[in-house]
């Protein structure tokens, strides 16, 4: 299950979503991770060969979106890890780009530092760096990183590559309540972002389970704050906060596809119902993959999320 979706995505239209690393793989263990806490993390790239499998699994999924007449916006490598710790990451985004479907890849830029990695991440159309502080107090608090990295050169790759990029580069920074929404704090990443030279800064917030449930989104005077103190020092600021919609669909094999979705992306309750609606499902259907352990439902904010359970792998 390397191909989930298509997904509704705020800033990309209709995604596939790629999923080129194993489970909880990260050099990030983000304490407002969707997927969880990392199980494993290292810093040094591996070749988890999957590659042609990703790409058959895709052509497949293609095929059966061409004959429902399906339009795809973007394919996306947007793990439940970090993508580029994948060796083959080149040879991967050089096929996904013969399908003439754009590329996006979203990162947590731990890696630009290394050479490699770089030269991979330019040949995306749309590339998402996260910037979700500039503080190295707030980032061991907030990201959790490997205790070999080093924010200040993590920072300085993250401004190269804002330029060397030649498709659309936008970063990303997740806010969250009493850690990195204070206005000081909130200053400082606005200026290193400015130094930097992004299409779009976005500003997102915990809208789905995260991997501590402590984790909170910051209050909406507090977001606001955010963007305005953001405005101040940047051009294109967008806040990332709102629902992305229900438009999931299946291809045909619609329990699996719905796992490979949740895998990635914790589905709200509208949307798993709206889509066992669309695939002429019921709620038995859904009972019964829960009780499978695949699935789990989960309250976070007051709202039920289904995500996956990785209880069996
Ligand atoms: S949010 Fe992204 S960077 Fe953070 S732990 Fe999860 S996969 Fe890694």
């Amino acid at each position: 299950m390397f191909i989930f979706g298509p997904v509704p995505s705020r800033r990309l239209g209709r995604s596939i979503g790629i999923n080129n690393i194993p489970p909880k793989i990260c050099t990030y263990s983000c304490i407002y991770c969707q997927v969880g806490r990392s199980t494993k993390m290292f810093s040094d790239r591996k070749d988890f060969k999957n590659t042609d499998a990703i790409i058959k699994e895709l052509y497949t999924k293609l095929e059966k979106l061409d004959k429902k007449n399906e339009k795809i916006d973007y394919l996306t490598l947007v793990s439940d890890g970090e993508p580029t710790l994948d060796k083959n990451l080149c040879k991967l985004i050089k096929e996904l780009k013969k399908t003439g479907i754009k590329t996006a890849l979203i990162s947590n830029s731990t890696l630009l530092t290394r050479k490699d990695v770089i030269e991979d991440i330019l040949l995306v159309d749309w590339l998402s760096l996260k910037v979700d502080t500039i503080n190295e107090k707030l980032w061991t608090k907030i990201d959790r990183p490997l205790k070999t990295l080093i924010l200040e050169d993590i920072l300085d790759s993250v401004k190269d590559i804002s330029n060397l990029h030649n498709g659309i580069t936008v970063s990303e920074t997740m806010l969250v309540k009493d850690l990195n929404d204070r206005s000081s704090d909130l200053k400082d990443t606005a200026d290193f972002l400015s130094e930097c030279d992004f299409e779009t800064s976005y500003i997102s917030v915990p809208t789905r389970p995260p991997a501590e449930k402590w984790c909170l989104p910051p209050e909406e005077s507090n977001i606001n704050m955010a963007y305005h103190i953001f405005k101040n020092h940047l051009e294109n600021v967008e806040l990332n906060i709102s629902y992305e919609g229900n438009d999931f669909s299946s291809t045909g094999d619609v329990e699996k596809d719905l796992l490979s979705i949740t895998k990635v992306h914790p589905m709200k309750e509208e949307a798993i119902m709206e889509y066992l609606r669309k695939n002429n499902m019921t709620e038995k259907n859904l009972e019964r993959i829960i009780k499978t352990g695949l699935l789990k439902k989960t309250c976070f904010n007051n709202e039920n999320f289904y995500i996956f359970s990785n209880k069996k792998l």
